[in-house]
Parts: structure tokens; C-alpha cells; sequence
């Protein structure tokens, strides 16, 4: 997995840290998915709505510039969101990388879409640490729960 950082104010190890636990989290460590992925980190300045406008996000909704989204296509995943480190930020950016690699995780099943949108509520947590500025801050991540289709 390449994760590749377009973007200029985002804590890194925040994002690293997502990916980890939800991929550890949702099952055993998927190797292949690791091994094939490329992630694109845009920052929601680049989101480009009329390029966008005819293409149904994996996100559920049609591509808002304001709110961080994703499109996940095989071995793809392009994710705008807030560049910034900010508390709030980092709690919305983190629900939207989780949800779309819920989608990766059932990419090229009849789950990919479903799987992921009727099960929004149903979540379960981890909680990690990382290198905030000058400490180590806790995280509570949320996770949709999806292991039932792995
Ligand atoms: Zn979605």
C-alpha cells in the first residue's frame, strides 16, 4: 500500500494510523491489499466537482467540496480531505478513510456498496495513540462493521 500525500497540513501519522487499525480491526492483516493498493491523500481544496459530477461516489452522495469523500475503484483510492490537524477535522477525516476502505475490503463483491451504507450504525471501536505535535494523543476510531462478508 502506497499512500501518496498531496496535501500540506495533515498529520501523516494520523493517517497511517487509521489505515492501520481499521485494516487490522476489520480482519487479519490483508497482505494483498497492502502489497496492491495506491491511496491518494488530496486536500478538499482540489476536490473537482465538475469532473466528478456524473460519477456515483463510493461515499454515498454526490461530491460536496466542503466535506472530505472518497472514490475507491480496484487498487484506487483517491480521498479528499480536511488538511488540517485539528481535533474535529481528524475525527471526520478519520470517519471517511474507514469507510472507504470498508468499501476496498468488498470491492468486487455484491457488498461493496451495500455492505458498507446499510450497516452505518452498526460500528464497533479501537482506540490507538499517536504523535500529535509534541505528544502522544488517544484516539477512539470508529468502525462499520463489515466482518460478517469477509
Ligand atoms: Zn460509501
Amino acid at each position: 500500500m502506497a499512500l501518496i500525500f498531496h496535501t500540506n497540513h495533515i498529520n501523516k501519522r494520523f493517517v497511517r494510523r487509521v489505515f492501520e487499525n481499521t485494516l487490522i480491526n476489520i480482519d487479519d492483516y490483508p497482505y494483498h491489499f497492502i502489497k496492491e493498493w495506491d491511496i491518494h491523500i488530496w486536500p478538499l481544496s482540489d476536490t473537482n466537482t465538475q469532473f466528478f459530477e456524473h460519477i456515483k461516489t463510493t461515499s454515498g452522495q454526490k461530491i460536496n467540496p466542503d466535506m472530505p469523500s472518497g472514490v475507491t475503484g480496484l487498487y484506487r483510492m483517491d480521498l479528499y480531505l480536511h488538511d488540517s490537524s485539528n481535533a474535529f477535522k481528524e475525527r471526520e477525516n478519520s470517519d471517511r478513510i474507514m469507510h472507504e476502505i470498508c468499501h476496498a475490503r468488498l470491492i468486487n463483491t455484491t457488498h461493496f456498496v451495500t455492505g458498507v451504507h446499510r450497516n452505518l450504525h452498526k460500528r464497533f471501536t479501537t482506540t490507538f495513540w499517536y504523535w500529535n505535535r509534541f505528544k502522544y494523543t488517544k484516539f477512539t476510531l470508529s468502525i462499520i462493521d463489515i466482518r460478517k462478508y469477509l
